[in-house]
């Protein structure tokens, strides 16, 4: 007997006989076993690492670089933006000035074995110098490893960013002139202006 205001009650097809419900299960039956008979002769789509090695993406993130700049001066400018912004605390560094008076990070350290590969440390460098790159292959057993210095970081290449040059557009005071005085460099941009 069903309850009118019971609505988990499901009344049986009067018009279906036990006749066609065995016949239902058996087409199930046959469609799930003609199913897994199918993907037997299909091509795996498994590929066998590490002897296949995927290309990834380019903006896959993964081991983390220090790039130049396009006239091949180191972009980092020692600010501590990543530092501060990294979720774990895995960045370090100490400032430094060099003699032209722009700053440079005398020493540069990530600690891959805390490193979570977020991302937050490069979207918060204002020279692109900190990138993350596609090469996912640092695991290493000997966790003191995964600690690498500046030398272990920086390349001879601008990564993804290859035309951005940081003192085109900041500009920076040495001994032989201001902003936008040197050789070659663009005047700075008033801030307190709302003029292009
Ligand atoms: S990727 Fe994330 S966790 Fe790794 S150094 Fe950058 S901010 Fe820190
Ligand atoms: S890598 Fe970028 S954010 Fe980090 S200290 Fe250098 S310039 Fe600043």
């Amino acid at each position: 007997m069903t309850n009118d205001n019971n609505p988990h009650d499901i009344e049986k097809d009067p018009g279906k006989g036990a006749g066609s419900e065995v016949w239902d299960a058996l087409k199930a039956l046959a469609e799930g076993f003609g199913m897994t008979f199918r993907h037997l002769f299909r091509k795996p789509f498994t590929h066998e690492y590490p002897e296949y090695k995927r290309p990834l993406p380019e903006r896959s993130r993964a081991r983390i670089i220090l790039t130049r700049d396009p006239d091949g001066g180191e972009r980092c400018v020692a600010c501590y933006l990543c530092s501060a912004a990294c979720p774990v605390s895995c960045i370090s560094m100490q400032s430094a000035e060099q003699k032209d008076g722009r700053r440079i990070a005398a020493w540069f350290r990530i600690n891959f074995g805390r490193c979570i590969y977020c991302g937050l440390c490069e979207e918060a460098c204002p020279t692109s110098a900190i990138q993350l790159t596609p090469d996912f292959e640092t695991c290493n057993r000997d966790i003191l490893s995964l600690v690498y210095e500046k030398e272990d970081l920086l390349v001879d290449h601008g990564g993804k960013d290859k035309e951005y040059n940081f003192y085109k557009h900041a500009g920076v005071v040495t001994q032989v002139g201001d902003k936008g005085t040197h050789a070659r460099e663009k005047a700075p941009v008033d801030v307190k202006s709302n003029m292009p």
